[in-house]
């Protein structure tokens, strides 16, 4: 269950200022006081409790936000309500505390930017930038495989739907290009490789890529670190970013986490649920994992320690070239 807003409030841990998050159109450079501020951010989908896999990620993001001096925020990521299972939110959010992470600010909900969301959808299809799509998922079964899945060949873009539809973005040939701090240069053409995809589901949830772009501009996010499952998605993200008029931030993807028997480590394996009373354990074991070599007997010191030599001794870039990270 989602805290309440007053334990919410109680959840700060420092003094930033309040940013104006029901103004979309206020680019990165404007929001940010100090634009070259390095702003992260870990965004869980409370679908369940974290796992292994989510804890290596939410490790990286921090680790590289407070050495580079940056800050970083906590959003759960509860735009889409028909994922979000019973008690997970206070779940994660006890399991992050735990752990010894401190974010800055309030922790962010997306179900509270759903007016900010509509606005704009209504702005896009002014802009006939979208368009209703009826097509099911077996009606696409015949296309073409592409980065994202099937792609979608624009069969509805001329037509005039009217009832339960999704929406979906006009691509163009444009190619979308960007230069991933560990995967390397990136490019696609999104019209070809993924085709108009959609932004706005038919059960009116908003799709994962236009929640995840409109949230990460309102806070002024400019680093995003995250797993490499989502590197593909990137290119939606930032076609999006460049229709809505906003600035890109950097990204690096980290390898995934595998276990023994190769698989992802993720909630639909049933990855086990991090247990809060072993944070020290759990962090050392992820800092292996993130090919750091701790100091024998840092498991039985503080958290403060452990945080403490993690930052000292963080340097994302020996990830690179690797193709996954084993558990
Ligand atoms: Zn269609």
């Amino acid at each position: 269950m989602r805290p309440k807003r007053e334990e919410r409030k109680r959840n700060v841990n420092s003094g930033i200022a309040t940013i104006d998050t029901d103004k979309i159109n206020n680019p990165i450079d404007k929001q940010c006081n100090n634009r070259n501020k390095y702003k992260g951010r870990f965004a869980p989908t409370p679908s369940g409790p974290l796992h292994f896999g989510s804890l290596i990620t939410a490790i990286s993001g921090y680790l590289d936000a407070r050495k580079n001096n940056g800050d970083w925020y906590l959003r759960i990521d509860d735009s889409d309500k028909y994922r979000v299972k019973k008690n997970a939110i206070s779940s994660i959010i006890k399991t992050i505390a735990a752990h010894g992470f401190e974010w800055d600010g309030d922790i962010l909900y997306q179900s509270d930017s759903s007016e900010k969301y509509l606005d704009i959808k209504y702005k896009l299809l002014n802009n006939k930038a979208i368009y209703g799509c009826m097509c099911s998922r077996n009606d696409l079964k015949q296309n073409k495989i592409g980065l994202n899945g099937p792609i979608y060949d624009s069969k509805c873009r001329n037509k005039k739907i009217t009832g339960e539809k999704s929406y979906r973005i006009v691509t163009t040939s444009n190619i979308i290009h960007f230069e991933d701090q560990l995967q390397g240069s990136q490019r696609c053409d999104v019209k070809k490789d993924i085709g108009d995809f959609i932004v706005w589901r038919k059960d009116k949830i908003i799709s994962y890529h236009l929640a995840t772009v409109i949230d990460d501009n309102s806070l002024g996010i400019n680093h995003i670190v995250r797993g490499k499952d989502l590197l593909n998605s990137t290119f939606c993200q930032i076609f999006l970013q460049k229709n809505l008029g906003l600035t890109s931030p950097h990204y690096c993807h980290i390898p995934l986490a595998l276990d023994n028997e190769n698989n992802k480590i993720s909630k639909s394996i049933g990855a086990d649920a991090l247990d809060d009373g072993s944070p020290n354990k759990n962090l050392v074991k992820g800092l292996k994992i993130l090919k750091m070599t701790p100091d024998k007997g840092l498991e039985s010191e503080s958290l403060k320690t452990i945080w403490s030599w993690a930052m000292n001794h963080w340097d994302i870039d020996r990830l690179a070239g690797l193709k996954f990270l084993k558990i």
